[in-house]
């Protein structure tokens, strides 16, 4: 039995086919910026695969939020061209197969648990890129932690000078306005960026009980130091509260992996 794993890029496009958890091929091309442009790629794409593999599912990551009700898209800032669709709809139409539908966030955060030994009960999954996005795991289900969708992970407050960066939400001194890609090129910034990323994890950590945060994304691929940054100051552990056993930890799977592997897992959920 083998699935395929889609992840949606604003710039790329993956695509996987995946047999018990392994990538056995992988296709990658730019992503077409129109909506009907990206349908027919994507299926052209798949079917090609199914000429010579028995493919049961597919499953699809995408730069968005969408409703979890209706899986329409209601925001895509690198693609708007896929608000308002449904795009897992129109591709199992296409293709006759299930479709199965997730944030690129919460795909590869289901792909990086199922990659950890012991794949904890409750595992917090936060990619740093240009935005900071998150998603949790509980007891191996991606969960939604709103009516609207995933929560605000990246929106936490971190820096309240009155100095701290403002944030594209609104506010000033957010976790995302704080680490993410674009920020850390400020050696000031960067400087204080594993304090308020430790921060941040701090708060999540207090929310959401996770027993392992993992940290993740473009940023981290290219500054693994932060890692170092944010483990120095949890060392000794900031609280008396946090979970036994906790850990922060950097990938199990390569960023470019783990969207695909997880879009192929929550294909067969
Ligand atoms: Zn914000």
């Amino acid at each position: 039995m083998m699935r395929i794993g889609v992840d949606i890029g604003g710039q790329h496009t993956r695509i996987a086919l995946v047999q018990r958890a392994r990538i056995v091929d992988q296709q990658r091309f730019p992503t077409p910026q129109e909506y009907p442009a990206l349908l027919d790629t994507l299926t052209a794409a798949i079917d090609g695969l199914r000429e010579e593999h028995p493919v049961t599912a597919v499953g699809l990551g995408l730069p968005g939020r969408f409703d979890p009700d209706t899986h329409v898209v209601q925001r895509a800032l690198n693609l708007p061209f896929l608000e308002g669709h449904t795009p897992d709809e129109d591709l199992a139409n296409r293709l006759r197969l299930p479709v199965a539908l997730a944030s690129d966030v919460g795909a590869a955060a289901v792909g990086q648990h199922a990659a950890l030994p012991g794949a904890p009960h409750r595992f917090l999954y936060l990619s740093l890129g240009t935005g900071v996005g998150g998603a949790l795991v509980v007891a191996g289900k991606l969960q939604d932690l709103s009516t609207d969708g995933p929560a605000h992970f990246g929106h936490v407050i971190v820096d309240t000078a009155e100095d701290a960066p403002a944030c594209a939400c609104g506010a000033r001194g957010c976790l995302e306005a704080c680490v993410r890609g674009p920020a850390l090129s400020d050696p000031a910034r960067r400087a204080v960026a594993g304090l308020r990323l430790g921060l941040g994890v701090l708060q999540l950590v207090h929310l959401l009980r996770a027993q392992v945060v993992m940290l993740g994304g473009g940023v981290l691929d290219h500054d693994p130091n932060l890692l170092d940054e944010v483990r120095a100051m949890w060392t000794p552990p900031p609280t008396t509260l946090i979970p036994a056993g906790f850990e922060i930890r950097g990938p199990a799977l390569a960023t470019d992996q783990a969207g695909v592997l997880g879009a192929a897992t929550l294909a067969g959920a």
